[in-house]
């Protein structure tokens, strides 16, 4: 089984298309066949190499490695279209010596002329093409006249073509709606349908997976590859991926590319995970926990026969929903070093080394388990960085707590003990914790409350056990190990009861 994914670079990859790519991915790895990337860059004015390394970093980044591309290289290279002009005008020489391909002159007005008169008679907008009827001395006269003319597929009368595809079944065209299509452009670029059936026969492509938007091309590409003399792969077309609306994924409905859901910290395998659902599900699977799998489990069940036909709709609470999974179970290191691009975009400036990383890694405790992205991590840990007490008794609801006398009670007996304290632990807090409830006769809410204002300066957040320790972790921390300085427990508390006294 040899697979490809062949993207235009011509702009970022979307996670329609990397869907598609991953189809195959999925396929080639389930049944250890070979995956190939080819690059489709014969759009000249379109097609960059900086979209052609944003489109190998995006599918690096999820994972969908290739066995043959334009990077690797491989047994039928190269790999990039624009690299294989040579062989485009082979076969197109051919097609002109057995007649199955002619020179058209017409030029675009031309073109536009006719398709308009064929849709003034209501007529299908077919160009029935005048050099379809030219001889081929006639054609050889205007080019030695300087004419630099097109290339056309003869399209052959009368015919119906049919072919099975894998997910839509039996699919059938007459050729009756197909006009001839151009294969060599006048600039002496290949158009897309005879560049992918050369490309295609000539890597031994087996099956070709690719979006629906192509299956009205399948049938010129059927008998392209019928006047070469080459044997058609199977064809798969996948249905679409639609935005809310059941209207094609784009700009309007937010983000669209691999690049912009990276940039809002998902993490791929959760892309990869989400994206194999969308139109695909694990056969005989019972439930929602069914659905959460590695990519390497994903392939092993993948089949393009559980592929269904209707579109799928691209959800991004549910895209969230399997990255909280893979966050709770991702290793904190490896968060660590991700979230440190979220801290420096949310103004939290930092470049941790060893220390400084594992130190995040274990605050990432209060976050993983409650975020849905990593962007979203610098303001769950906002209570490390940022501490100011005259700030946090600006809130109402905090200023109307401290206006009663046990609650600052309690942070006064905190401030207190927290003197003589060392740096606190999970178990040195709750003996302080149980020293201040001695001291004011406080417990529960009306204890915890106030200790948790007094030294994370909000009313609400993470479990104050992990919230403490990780507090005095931080300010522990050499200044050189690359994290923003982190005031301590001990300091909090004084000058908590500082800012009290002065807003009597
Ligand atoms: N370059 C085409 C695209 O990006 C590939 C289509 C195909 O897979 O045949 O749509």
């Amino acid at each position: 089984m040899r697979v490809r994914f062949a993207p235009s670079p011509t702009g970022q990859l979307h996670v329609g298309n990397a869907r598609t790519a991953l189809f195959n991915w999925l396929l080639a790895r389930g049944r250890g066949g070979t995956f190939i990337l080819r690059i489709e860059d014969t759009d000249v004015e379109r097609s960059t190499r900086e979209s052609e390394a944003a489109i190998l970093e995006d599918l690096r980044w999820l994972g969908l490695d290739w066995d043959e591309g334009p990077d690797t290289g491989g047994p039928r290279s190269p790999y990039r279209q624009s690299e294989r002009l040579h062989l485009y005008q082979r076969y197109a020489s051919e097609l002109l010596a057995s007649d199955r391909a002619y020179y058209c002159f017409c030029t675009a007005a031309q073109l536009e002329a006719g398709r308009q008169e064929a849709l003034a008679s209501g007529r299908p907008a077919l160009y029935a093409c005048t050099c379809r009827r030219l001889s081929r001395e006639q054609a050889q006269a205007r080019i030695g006249a300087g004419e630099h003319p097109a290339v056309r597929f003869r399209v052959p009368a009368e015919r119906d073509v049919v072919f099975t595809d894998a997910v839509r079944g039996d699919v059938r065209f007459h050729t009756d709606v197909i006009s001839d299509p151009i294969i060599v452009r006048a600039d002496g670029h290949p158009a897309y349908n005879f560049a992918v059936v050369v490309d295609d026969a000539l890597m031994d492509v087996t099956h070709v997976i690719r979006g629906e938007d192509h299956i009205s091309n399948t049938p010129r590409q059927i008998l392209l590859y019928e006047a070469l003399g080459f044997t058609p792969p199977t064809f798969a077309h996948l249905a679409l991926v639609m935005g809310p609306d059941h209207s094609p994924l784009s700009k309007r409905h937010g983000a669209t590319s691999v690049a912009e859901f990276r940039s809002k910290g998902y993490l791929p395998e959760a892309l990869v995970n989400y994206l194999a659902l969308i139109g695909w599900s694990p056969r005989g699977h019972g439930g929602d926990d069914e659905e959460l799998m590695p990519a390497p489990e994903l392939a092993r069940r993948f089949a393009l026969e559980d592929v269904g036909h209707s579109a799928g709709v691209f959800d991004e609470e549910k895209l969230a929903w399997v990255n909280r999974h893979y966050l709770k179970i991702a290793d904190l290191m490896r968060l660590a070093e991700l979230s440190v691009r979220y801290f420096n975009e949310a103004g939290v400036p930092m470049s941790p080394d060893r220390r400084g990383l594992e130190f995040l890694a274990s605050a990432l405790t209060m976050a993983n388990v409650s975020v849905d992205r990593l962007n979203q991590v610098p303001a769950r840990l906002a209570l490390l960085f940022a501490y100011d007490a005259e700030a946090a008794l600006r809130d109402p609801d905090v200023a109307s707590e401290m206006r009663a006398e046990a609650a600052r009670d309690v942070v006064r007996a905190l401030a207190e003990e927290l003197t003589t304290a060392p740096r606190l632990d999970r178990e040195t807090f709750r003996a302080v914790a149980n020293q201040v409830k001695a001291r004011t006769a406080q417990k529960g809410k009306a204890l915890f409350h106030p200790i948790r204002i007094a030294l994370t300066g909000r009313p609400d957040g993470p479990e104050l056990d992990l919230a403490v320790p990780a507090i005095d972790r931080g300010a522990e921390l050499p200044p050189d190990a690359g994290i923003p300085k982190i005031i301590g427990n001990r300091e909090r508390a004084a000058e908590f009861v500082r800012a009290i006294a002065r807003n009597r």
